[in-house]
């Protein structure tokens, strides 16, 4: 095949049929995973919830370290064409700081993610998740917080406005929880931290009790839910 062009649409089309194979094939071989590499459902099955974890860990020292990975995001886009199989579930803030596919360094078909201000669920983000590991496999999810939140900062000053008086009434726990002392109110930063920390504890373990399917697979082994907190001056990830 000498046109250039024709072999190139013929390779395309043999890595989409190899790809189709892998997926769509009735017995499932585990493939290792390598980093950067296009998900298909054989590599998903070999995640364990401890990989997923350390693969977001890595991906996150790399994002830190300024250090991305460098993806053909036009050959991903083409490879998860027919299907995706996402190893991780992110809860995340709509921070325009954090999100999840950036701060973890993931490419195309990596990670299932839910935003909404304040990383907390509902029952259309559970469900969601529920989705995203029961139907579609995703090993690991992750409730994802972040560092000077102001969705935080709004219910530790009791912020009422329109439609987000009863968003932020959901952080009331873990403001009520907090013990930091001084005022109660966004300009004492160590409460607002403490809130931070106790929203995100707090959506871990909302999580396991309004999902009965998350909380059989996690006792299972199947997955893990962790939380995570993303620190917007240092471009860091700590892990709860
Ligand atoms: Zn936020």
């Amino acid at each position: 095949m000498r046109h250039p062009i024709l072999a190139m649409a013929f390779a395309t089309c043999l890595a989409t049929a190899a790809h189709a194979a892998d997926d769509h094939g009735g017995v499932v071989t585990p493939k290792p995973y390598t980093t950067g590499t296009t998900l298909t459902k054989s590599v998903q099955a070999s995640i364990t919830p401890d990989k997923a974890l350390a693969i977001l860990k890595e991906g996150n020292a790399r994002f830190a370290a300024n250090k991305p990975l460098r993806r053909n995001l036009k050959a991903q886009v083409q490879s998860t064409a027919l299907g995706q199989f996402p190893f991780a579930s992110v809860v995340a803030c709509i921070d325009s700081r954090s999100g999840p596919e950036r701060v973890f360094d993931q490419g195309i078909g990596d990670l299932f993610v839910a935003r909404v201000a304040g990383n907390t669920v509902n029952e259309d983000i559970l469900g969601s998740l529920e989705y995203a590991s029961k139907v579609a496999g995703s090993r690991l999810i992750v409730v994802l917080g972040h560092t000077s939140c102001g969705a935080i900062k709004g219910a530790c000053d009791d912020v009422k406005m329109g439609n987000l008086t009863s968003l932020l009434a959901r952080f009331k726990p873990a403001v009520a929880a907090a013990s930091t002392p001084g005022e109660r109110n966004s300009h004492n930063h160590a409460l607002v931290d403490e809130v931070t920390e106790l929203n995100v504890k707090q959506v871990v373990q909302r999580i396991r009790n309004e999902s009965p399917i998350l909380k059989n697979l996690e006792d299972e082994g199947k997955i893990r839910i962790v939380g995570a907190l993303y620190d917007t001056s240092s471009g860091k990830v700590r892990w709860y």
